[in-house]
């Protein structure tokens, strides 16, 4: 039994798996929304959004976080739709980072409303904030988001900047033929600015968003490419720990690129996270096909105790992994902007 006065989790409260994975990382939702129509995403007309109603509040997001937290979660990151969508997000970060387990928590956004909200949320207690980009041409900018909010991107970076959090990390999803031709000028950006880009890999998860095996960039492709148009080796930084962003630093010390790689190497045997939707829906994978509704138990009044049954039964169930590369693979019915990416 740990003593009134430590503060640390319990061996039998922490969250393992079947497969004997620890789940410390937690993925919140805030809202299905969003102001851009990224194509890989999202189509431009058609999406049905959530209700205010079916949201859940910032203080039931607390108390799932609270009880998460009991249970070994110290990860936190935030996210949508655009998170910066929902009202005055910087109450719920506030709210959050006095949770006592929680030692990350971390925010991912497409920028727009950075340069306006970025000195409320660092207020607030925000220290980690990725940003989307997929693109450093304008007008490539505008053709894969299907909006023209480049430069505001960009001041929503600069504020981030200007406040001195670091590392910011950059978020680019490579689509062949479409971006991959900037992989060099993503590296060089990289080398000049306090930022790391995380080359992403295009997942079969948005809706009609063209996706097929021929489309996705593998991680190990962009290192070659990235080595060859350099001239710079590119050394590991931490080789599949829990995160599944592996990281790689140039040889010279100038520079991080981080890779997921979640097509060609997919990282399920270490993944240590879970997600909750914007309403309340618990998801053990990104792809899985159910979930478990904790916003049912939250507003029928139930137990901190009956709740944390309830989680430690869905991560039991956790999938193994994901299924993209076979052929029994079926795409959930919820795109990643309604999961939460
Ligand atoms: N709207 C915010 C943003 O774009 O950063 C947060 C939500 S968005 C769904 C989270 C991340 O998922 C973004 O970095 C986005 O690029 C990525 N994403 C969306 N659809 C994807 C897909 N089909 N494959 C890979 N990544 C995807
Ligand atoms: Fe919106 Fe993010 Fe999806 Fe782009 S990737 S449409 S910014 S939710």
């Amino acid at each position: 039994m740990p003593s009134q006065f430590e503060i640390g989790n319990t061996q039998s409260e922490m969250l393992v798996d079947s497969f004997g994975r620890v789940i410390n990382n937690l993925r919140i939702s805030v809202t299905d929304r969003c102001n851009f129509r990224c194509r890989y995403c999202m189509p431009e007309e058609g999406m049905v959004w959530l209700e205010k109603s079916e949201l859940l509040t910032y203080e039931e997001i607390a108390r799932l976080v609270h009880i998460f937290g009991e249970m070994g979660v110290s990860k936190i990151r935030l996210t949508g739709g655009e998170p910066l969508m929902r009202k005055e997000l910087h109450l719920l970060v506030e709210k959050l980072a006095r949770i006592p387990h929680i030692h990350d928590l971390a925010l991912t956004t497409n920028g727009y409303f950075l340069a306006e909200q970025a000195l409320l949320l660092y207020k607030a207690g925000l220290r980690r904030i990725n940003v989307s980009m997929d693109s450093l041409d304008a007008a490539k900018f505008n053709l894969m988001t299907r909006r023209n909010y480049y430069n505001k991107v960009w001041a929503g970076l600069e504020a981030v900047e200007n406040l001195g959090i670091r590392p910011i990390k950059i978020n680019a999803v490579l689509i062949r033929g479409v971006n991959d031709d900037e992989i060099i000028n993503f590296a060089h950006l990289v080398r000049t600015k306090p930022f790391i880009v995380r080359f992403i890999e295009f997942m079969p998860i948005g809706m009609n968003d063209g996706w097929g095996p021929d489309k996705v960039v593998p991680s190990k492709e962009i290192i070659e490419r990235i080595e060859k148009g350099t001239g710079k080796k590119l050394v590991p930084v931490e080789y599949h720990g829990s995160q599944p962003a592996d990281r790689f630093a140039f040889e010279d010390g100038i520079g991080e690129v981080g890779f997921i790689s979640s097509v060609s190497e997919p990282f399920c045997n270490h993944c240590n996270r879970v997600r909750i939707t914007s309403d309340g829906k618990l998801r053990t994978c990104l792809f899985s096909l159910q979930e478990t509704d904790l916003r049912a138990l939250v507003r029928g009044n139930a137990a901190d105790g009956e709740i944390k049954s309830v989680i430690r039964g869905a991560i039991a169930k956790k999938e193994k992994g994901h299924l993209i590369n076979r052929p029994e693979f079926v795409r959930p019915s919820r795109t990643m902007s309604q999961i939460g990416g």
